[in-house]
């Protein structure tokens, strides 16, 4: 289903090397805004650096793909080391695909990981990759993605109490 997540966890900084191996990822394609950092922060939120190094220190690949502009993008992605795509459009294919390539890895060994469903997950998806939905680090209180929040709550009854908790 178009925006159903692979795996839904609290958080990106979950994601370790069982939940790597189960789902046989190699690659993650990381969104930025309330994934790694909260919307519009300049810095990375607590924990991400650490989590990160772990990942980096396991092998795996990572680049942020972010729809946001390449201002916004940039300088964090360059803080945390991480190659990036700005601008990435999701949920259309082009940011993705541009992402798998920095990775350079299979499809089938990238997961994306986002807050939003109809960005992130429902990208994920149609592009053909897995997808692991995370709780935002900040729910922002701009109309639109509050509007989004109540969508996302009532269409889909999205309910992090059957989240994988660990
Ligand atoms: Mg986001």
């Amino acid at each position: 289903m178009l925006f159903k997540p692979t795996v839904w966890l609290e958080s990106v900084l979950r994601i370790d090397k069982d939940l790597l191996h189960k789902y046989a990822i190699e690659g993650l394609l990381l969104d930025l805004d309330n994934t790694l950092s909260m919307h519009d922060s300049p810095a990375a939120e607590r924990g991400v650096f650490e989590w990160l190094s772990e990942m980096r220190g396991l092998g795996v690949r990572m680049a942020v793909v972010s729809n946001n502009t390449e201002k916004r993008v940039k300088p964090l992605a360059e803080e945390l080391g991480v190659a990036f795509v700005a601008f990435g459009c999701k949920p259309l294919p082009f940011g993705l695909r541009k992402g798998v390539r920095l990775l350079q890895l299979p499809k089938s060994r990238v997961a994306l990981v986002g807050d939003q469903i109809f960005t992130d997950v429902a990208g994920g998806n149609l592009y053909g990759i897995k997808t692991i939905l995370v709780e935002p680090f900040y729910l922002e209180s701009k109309p639109s993605f509050r509007l989004k929040r109540k969508i996302e709550s009532v269409v889909f009854k999205r309910d992090f109490s059957k989240s994988e908790k660990k």
